[in-house]
């Protein structure tokens, strides 16, 4: 190690311990610096003060017991399954404990070894301990490795357990009975982790010193500890308790830097590209309002004010619209279009289908025709004369009101004045797109609307660069849609009550799942459903609608029944998310397992959209349903869902693959730490409001530790 250099920036191989095979080991798990393994935090602890009594555990009952091991050794069974077997005692009596199909933990757990262990208690010539979670927490001779033991590969987050025990013995931590576990890799195992840890911590600890990124102030306003006495106590709490207020500094830390650098990234926008003021009198949006055959509701009125003052700002908008189905987005989408065109700059709204676009230009028509605004249409199905004629208009000004697809932005469209982009569906058009559309013309507001609902402590980690306008209330007097979740059996009486529906003039769609593996499969499924069904309603017209037909086949039995001359739709999922049939009251899903919540929920809202009351029946194929679906019987807000499908699956799942472009959070957990999560948004940009280069004496620390960040993590937003 350089003498006088930081240990903190020098390489964790000159960290005691360590050496340059195992650095490479901890490089694996992203530990470079000695920094960074201060921030290796352990995901999770063994609590050894709330252990058991052997002689006190009760068959049918989780037990956390602590005991020496007296006996041990591999049995094989008669159904060829070998088992480990280990006698422990402790004061009180003793237990034996069995691990089914394990063998290989003879060479980990050895006789005199102190072992925590917690499972079920079963009865199997007596009182047997199955466990699922143990820790050798300290040996008698304490040379032997347990390298090529169970613990956990990859590094997992907190609160998310590993699906092996971790076996890890080393020295018991003086500071008390709580055993910190963390995130191991091949070759380099949590205990040996433990013992570099508590080797090097003091010397971590006091090179840190009072450093802090996070204000004193702040910590007080938020009540959290400071950052040497959170580090210190995640590594060696005395009691678990402890935990939580120091898992939430660190995670407040991590969601300030993150925001901070959606603010960077929003401020550049802002700064580099100059926007429109629109102020003009508000002539045709007030028309509109008092033409309205109903009250805008109180959230779609918030939100408008939201735009309407974002728009009236010299900044460029960049806003996300969120709202449920059916919420009245389509509204809020007009009141902004109009007011970009009463300023005399021109609005367009791009969808992600033709059919879409459509519905768009319908819609519109209706809304704007008593002011006299008339949309134009842009899709790729104009062409020839229709399509110059129309072109000719985007670029001479007369045409005001463009709805599209992305056709409209294509090489050749020219707006004369682009004011304000509103963007569809968001989540079917990519990062690129977006950026495509700020620089197409010169800085047009854009307005993205999705119906997808996510948490909003989602919305903000994902989309932190945009601002945030959710619409979370309904428009009075709907009514539900009644689902009902069933299993194969009741699948006669559901398709007899569709019979009915369809009998009462109504229409239908049954759906059946994308098969991932095989369109041909999925296509052969859903074409059997459809000849079934043709043959049980030989009266009702029936279309079929997979992925395997061409867009013309697909494009014109969608067309078919929005007109009503198709009733009943067997489709799979390539239905459109948008689309709008308000004579439409039932949703029959097959195989409801293989979709999310988030498209279950999409699905449903395909229904409920006209007067009658609509029915949504789902199929499980299980034998009984999943939480998920017992999620969706009973809930029908969309927000609401989100949450419990964050609860459900985890973070680490939605942030799957597919979203990238952000930093996976570490320690918040979002669906606990909204509070910080705005905390640390709303202190993010007003700093960055008042000091964008994050250049005056009070924020170049933040600038430094912003640094610090990127080159230890590589760069927080990784793309692709
Ligand atoms: P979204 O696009 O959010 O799914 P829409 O804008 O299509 O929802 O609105 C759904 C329906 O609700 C439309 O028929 C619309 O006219 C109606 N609607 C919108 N806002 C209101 C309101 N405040 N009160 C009553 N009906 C409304
Ligand atoms: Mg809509």
């Amino acid at each position: 190690m350089t003498p006088g250099r930081s240990i903190l920036r020098g390489s964790v191989q000159y960290l005691k311990g360590v050496g340059p095979r195992r650095a490479e080991r901890f490089a694996k798990l992203d530990v470079y610096t000695g920094r960074d393994l201060l921030y290796h935090l352990p995901y999770r602890y063994e609590d050894a003060t709330t252990v058991d009594a052997i002689s006190e555990l009760k068959v049918g009952r989780d037990a956390t017991v602590i005991g020496r091991v007296v006996s041990k050794g591999v049995i094989p069974t008669r159904r060829r399954l070998r088992v480990f077997r280990a006698v422990i005692r402790d004061v009180s009596g003793h237990i034996e404990c069995a691990w089914p199909g394990r063998p290989w933990l003879d060479r980990t757990i050895h006789k005199g070894d102190l072992l925590l262990a917690s499972g079920p208690v079963r009865f199997y010539h007596g009182r047997q301990l199955q466990p699922r979670e143990y820790t050798v927490l300290a040996r008698t001779s304490d040379e032997g490795d347990a390298s090529g033991d169970g613990t956990a590969a990859g590094s997992p987050r907190w609160g998310e357990r590993p699906a092996e025990g971790s076996a890890a013995s080393g020295a018991r931590p003086a500071a008390g009975r709580v055993f910190p576990v963390y995130p191991a890799t091949e070759g380099l195992t949590h205990r040996q982790i433990r013992a570099v840890i508590h080797l090097n911590l003091p010397r971590l600890l006091s090179d840190l010193g009072d450093e802090d990124p996070i204000p004193g102030g702040w910590r007080k306003e938020l009540s959290l500890p400071p950052l040497a006495e959170a580090l210190r106590t995640l590594h060696r709490p005395s009691a678990v308790a402890q935990v939580e207020r120091c898992r939430r500094r660190l995670a407040f830390e991590e969601l300030f830097f993150l925001q901070l650098l959606h603010a960077r990234a929003r401020a550049r926008l802002r700064h580099e590209v100059r926007g429109i003021v629109f102020n003009a009198p508000a002539t045709l949006t007030r028309s509109l309002l008092r033409a309205l055959p109903f009250r805008l509701t109180t959230a779609q009125r918030r939100v408008w004010s939201e735009i309407a003052a974002d728009m009236a700002r010299p900044a460029p908008m960049n806003r996300l619209l969120q709202g449920d189905v059916g919420s009245g987005k389509t509204v809020v989408a007009a009141l902004a279009m109009l007011k970009a065109i009463e300023a005399g700059h021109q609005a367009a709204i791009m969808a992600p289908t033709e059919l879409l676009a459509e519905q768009h230009r319908r819609t519109f028509e209706k809304l704007l025709d008593p002011l006299g605004v008339e949309p134009v249409l842009l899709t790729g199905s104009v062409t020839g004369k229709a399509r110059r004629r129309v072109v000719e208009r985007i670029a001479a000004g007369d045409a005001r009101l463009i709805v599209g697809t992305h056709a409209l932005i294509q090489e050749g469209v020219d707006f004369a004045s682009p004011g304000l982009v509103v963007i569809d569906e968001q989540h079917r058009f990519g990062v690129e797109q977006r950026r495509r559309l700020r620089e197409s013309g010169e800085a047009p507001d854009a307005l993205v609307m999705s119906a997808t609902p996510i948490p909003r402590s989602l919305a903000l980690v994902l989309y932190g660069d945009l601002d945030l306008s959710i619409i979370d209330e309904l428009p009075p007097g709907r009514r539900p849609v009644r689902t009902a979740v069933r299993g194969p059996e009741s699948r006669d009486a559901a398709f007899d009550f569709l019979g009915d529906q369809l009998a009462a003039g109504r229409q239908a769609y049954v759906i059946y799942p994308l098969v991932e593996e095989s369109e041909a499969l999925e296509a052969r499924a859903a074409t059997v459903m459809f000849e079934r069904l043709q043959a049980r309603f030989p009266d009702v017209a029936v279309r079929l609608l997979h992925g395997r037909l061409s867009s013309a086949e697909k494009d014109d039995a969608m067309r078919s029944f929005l007109a009503g001359d198709t009733s009943l739709l067997v489709a799979t999922t390539v239905i459109e998310v948008g689309i709008d049939v308000p004579n439409a009251t039932v949703m029959i899903i097959e195989d409801a397992e293989r979709f999310g919540l988030a498209q279950l929920h999409q699905l449903r809202g395909r229904v409920g959209r006209g007067a009658e009351q609509s029915y949504c029946i789902v199929f499980h194929a299980s034998e009984t349903p999943s939480e998920r679906l017992v999620a969706f019987e009973k809930k029908t807000d969309g927000f609401e869902l989100a949450e419990e499908d964050l609860r459900i699956r985890g973070q680490g799942d939605l942030f799957g693959k597919e979203q990238h472009g952000t930093a996976l959070p570490r320690f918040a957990q979002l669906d606990r730490d909204i509070d910080l999560l705005e905390a640390a948004r709303r202190r993010a940009r007003a700093i960055v409001d008042a000091d964008p280069g994050l250049s005056k004496p009070a924020h170049r620390r933040f600038r430094h530790e912003l640094d610090l960040r990127y080159a230890r993590r590589e760069a927080l937003y990784r793309v692709g």
